[in-house]
């Protein structure tokens, strides 16, 4: 234990080194990005049990490598949260979110509000709120229509990020705690942080699903006792959808309805879906 034979040194520095180079270079397109504002979005609905229609949306972010290849999603948001360009790739972010909205009238087409994430790097940014403020104002768009998502990390200055989700509330827009049930984020910040909605980790569902455990039993009628609305990801079967509407889930969002869209195939969705 704890020595490596001579060519595991070998593999163990060259798969550093590819690590690093990837690092650099998913860096360097996020730079680009930036600068010749090439982000790419998907938007990913989001069904009602209430209104039993689409009534949301998730945006997500998509950027190519140099190989015009997607990078995973995950990974270009933990180096933009690395070197703080998540900053400015999130503006980029939310301004092509509202002239997504405004252009397509997506409020006339039965969509409530739009789930937006931000990074608790973000909440740093003491300009964050007016800045996103600035920019809903510019398209006509009530800060209401947004709803914020927020997961925690361990890195997370709870300080700040409770000041930011204050000022948002403030503001008119609604949070949501993003990946619940997935290690950092606990029973405590539902307490103690101002959300609105509580989202559902997929790995959760899916494990509780499959017989793997029971949390979801004690944790739904907990959450709903603390007056919030919960979210489900990860919906993928009608078995899926029988839990949430046996607990009482409030919303619902995953591959059973449909994968993260682009604008032009997600408008197409929406319209088959809500008025088809
Ligand atoms: P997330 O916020 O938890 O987003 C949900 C992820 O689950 C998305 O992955 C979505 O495509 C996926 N998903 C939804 N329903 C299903 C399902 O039924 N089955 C399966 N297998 N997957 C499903 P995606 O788009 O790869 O995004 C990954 C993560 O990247 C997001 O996780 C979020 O943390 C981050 N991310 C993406 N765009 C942004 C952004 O603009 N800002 C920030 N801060 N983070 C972002
Ligand atoms: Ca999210
Ligand atoms: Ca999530
Ligand atoms: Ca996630």
């Amino acid at each position: 234990k704890g020595h490596h034979k001579p060519n595991e040194l070998i593999h163990l520095r060259k798969e550093a080194l590819e690590e690093a180079r990837r690092f650099k270079e998913v860096a360097h397109r996020i730079e680009e990005a930036i600068l010749d504002n090439s982000l790419e979005l998907n938007f990913q609905p989001i069904y009602s049990f209430e209104k039993n229609r689409i009534t949301s949306l998730e945006v997500l972010s998509r950027l190519k490598d140099g190989k015009h290849n997607y990078i995973n999603p995950e990974y270009f948001i933990h180096v933009a949260e690395i070197n703080h360009t998540i900053i400015q790739l999130s503006r980029q972010m939310f301004e092509k979110t509202c002239r997504f909205a405004v252009d397509n009238n997506i409020f006339d087409r039965g969509i409530n509000d739009m789930n937006i994430n931000i990074s608790p790097i973000q909440c740093q940014d003491k300009h964050l709120v007016q800045d996103l403020k600035k920019i809903a104002a510019k398209y006509g768009i009530p800060f209401e229509r947004f709803h914020f998502e927020i997961t925690e990390s361990r890195l997370t200055d709870e300080k700040a990020v409770r000041e930011t989700l204050t000022k948002l509330k403030e503001n008119g827009a609604k949070i949501a705690l993003d990946d619940f049930g997935t290690g950092y984020s606990n029973i405590a910040s539902i307490m103690l942080m101002p959300i609105d909605f509580v989202k559902i980790d997929k790995s959760l569902l899916w494990s509780y699903a499959s017989g793997d455990n029971e949390f979801l039993n004690e944790l739904m009628p907990m959450i709903r006792g603390e007056g919030k609305k919960i979210i489900a990801e990860g919906i993928e079967t009608e078995e899926h959808i029988e839990i949430l509407r046996r607990m009482g889930g409030d919303f619902l969002q995953g591959y059973y309805y449909s994968k993260p869209l682009n604008e032009e195939n997600f408008i197409r969705f929406l319209d088959a879906r809500n008025n088809g």
